[in-house]
C-alpha cells in the first residue's frame, strides 16, 4: 500500500494541522449558522489547495491522486463542506487539463490554481440527473460564439464560483444521445444567473444553487477540447477522479465519527464503568473501525491505479459505493454510542450524520455506481476469473 514520499507526508501533515487548529474549532458553529467560510477558503488558497492537482507547469501543486485523496480525507475529518469548495473546482480543472486545448489550459489553469477563477461542474438539470444524455440545455453556434439556453440545478460553488464547465447539447438529434453532448467553459456574465440557493439537510455553509442560462454567449474557443460531441467522455473521465474524491470524503466523515465514538466510549460512564467496557459498545466500535479501514484501503487502491496512469472506473466505483454506505452506518453507530447527546448540536456527531447521506448521491448515486461496477466486471472479466491486481 501507498508508500508516501517525505514531500507527500509533509503535505498531508500540513493539512492535518490546518484542520486541527483552524477548521475543527469553528466547523460546527459555522455549519449550524450556514455561514460561508470566506476566511478558511482564503487559507486554503494560501495552502495551494485550489491548485492541488493542477500540474506545476500551470502553477498548481501537481499532486498525485493518492496524496489528494489523503488531503480530502483530512479536510472532511474537520468539515466536509470545505472539500466541496475544492472538489468541484478541481474536477473542472482536471477536465481542462486532460481534455482541453493548449490555449484553454494556459488561459484558465493558472488562474484556477491561484483561486482567482473558482470552478464548478454544471451537469444536473431539473429534469435530468443520473441520465446525463437526457439534458436539455442547448448550445447553438453563432459565428465565433455559441448561445446557451437552459437551467442547471444543485450546482456546488454556484454562487461563489465564477467559471463553470457547463454540459450542453450541441446536437439534440444525434443517436445515441450522449454523442450530442459538448462542454463549455462558462464565465459568469450577462445571461448567466444564479436563480436560488438551495437549502439542504447538511453540507451547509457551502453554496448549492440553481443556475439559468438565458441567451448566454460563450466564445467558441471555450468549447472544451475544441470539438463538438466529446462532452460525455470528458464527464466520464472527470467522474472517475470525482468518485475517488467522494469516497475519500466519506472516509473522512466516517473517521471523524469513529474517533468521536472512541473518545466518548472512554469518558462516559454507565452502570459504574466507562461505556466502552460494555460489550455492546465494543462490538459497534470494532465494526466501525473495520469498515473505516477497509474503505480507506479501497480509496488508496483506486487512487494508486489512477497514479499508474490506468483507468480505475471499477475500483473508483467500488471505493465510492463501499465508503459512502459505511459512512452512514458509522455515523449512525457513533450517534448511538453518544446516546442522547449525539442527537444534540452540542457535539459534531449530528453533523456527521447529516453530511453522510450526500456521499451516496454525489458523483453518481450508489444505484448508478452498481451499474458502473457490474458493467466493468462483465466487460473486464469475460472468463469469470476475478484476478486481483497483485495477481494472487
Ligand atoms: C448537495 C449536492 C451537491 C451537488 N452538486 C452538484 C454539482 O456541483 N454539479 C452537478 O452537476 N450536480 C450536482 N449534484 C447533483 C447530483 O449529482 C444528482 O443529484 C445525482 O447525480 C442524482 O441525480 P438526480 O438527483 O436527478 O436523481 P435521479 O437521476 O432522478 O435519480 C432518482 C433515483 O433513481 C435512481 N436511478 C436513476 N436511474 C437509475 C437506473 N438506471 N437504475 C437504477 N436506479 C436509477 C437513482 O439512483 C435515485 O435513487 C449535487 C447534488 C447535491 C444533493
Amino acid at each position: 500500500m501507498a508508500q508516501l514520499t517525505e514531500t507527500q507526508r509533509g503535505i498531508v501533515s500540513t493539512i492535518r494541522d490546518f484542520v486541527k487548529d483552524e477548521v475543527m474549532p469553528v466547523a460546527s458553529q459555522m455549519e449550524h449558522d450556514n455561514e460561508y467560510p470566506f476566511a478558511l477558503v482564503e487559507r486554503m488558497k494560501e495552502l495551494g489547495l485550489l491548485g492541488a492537482i493542477i500540474p506545476e507547469e500551470y502553477g498548481g501543486l501537481g499532486l498525485d491522486t493518492v496524496t489528494y485523496a489523503l488531503i480530502i480525507e483530512e479536510l472532511c475529518r474537520g468539515w466536509m463542506s470545505l472539500s466541496g469548495v475544492i472538489n468541484a473546482h478541481l474536477i473542472m480543472a482536471y477536465m481542462v487539463t486532460v481534455n482541453g486545448t493548449q490555449e484553454q489550459k494556459e488561459r484558465f489553469l493558472p488562474a484556477m490554481a491561484r483561486g482567482e477563477k473558482r470552478g464548478g461542474i454544471c451537469i444536473t438539470e431539473p429534469n435530468a440527473g443520473s441520465d446525463v444524455a437526457a439534458i436539455q440545455t442547448r448550445a447553438v453556434r453563432d459565428g465565433d460564439e455559441y448561445i446557451i439556453n437552459g437551467s442547471k440545478t444543485l450546482i456546488t460553488n454556484g454562487r461563489h464560483g465564477n467559471t463553470f464547465a457547463v454540459v450542453t447539447k450541441t446536437d439534440p438529434t444525434t443517436q445515441p444521445a450522449h454523442r450530442g453532448i459538448s462542454i463549455f467553459i462558462a464565465e459568469k456574465g450577462p445571461g448567466f444567473e444564479v436563480i436560488r440557493d438551495i437549502p439542504k439537510l447538511g453540507y451547509k455553509g457551502i453554496d448549492t444553487c440553481q443556475l439559468a442560462f438565458d441567451n448566454y454567449r460563450v466564445p467558441a474557443a471555450n468549447l472544451i477540447g475544441g470539438e463538438e460531441g466529446k462532452g460525455f467522455y470528458h464527464i466520464m473521465s472527470g467522474l472517475e477522479v470525482g468518485r475517488i474524491n467522494v469516497a475519500a470524503r466519506a472516509v473522512g466523515i466516517a473517521r471523524a465519527a469513529l474517533e468521536a465514538a472512541i473518545r466518548y466510549a472512554q469518558q462516559r460512564e454507565a452502570f459504574g464503568r466507562p461505556i466502552g467496557q460494555h460489550q455492546a459498545i465494543q462490538l459497534m466500535l470494532a465494526d466501525m473501525a473495520t469498515q473505516v479501514e477497509a474503505a480507506h484501503l479501497l480509496v488508496i487502491h483506486a487512487a494508486e491505479k489512477k497514479n499508474r496512469g490506468e483507468r480505475a472506473d471499477l475500483e473508483a466505483g467500488m471505493a465510492k459505493l463501499f465508503a459512502s454506505e459505511i459512512c452512514l452506518q458509522v455515523a449512525t453507530n457513533s450517534m448511538r454510542i453518544h446516546g442522547g447527546y449525539g442527537y444534540t448540536q452540542d457535539l459534531p456527531v449530528e453533523r456527521h450524520f447529516r453530511d453522510a447521506p450526500l456521499m451516496m448521491i454525489g458523483e453518481g448515486t450508489n444505484e448508478i455506481q452498481k451499474l458502473v461496477i457490474a458493467r466493468n466486471l462483465l466487460s473486464n472479466y469475460p472468463s469469470g476469473d476475478f484476478i486481483y491486481e497483485s495477481g494472487l
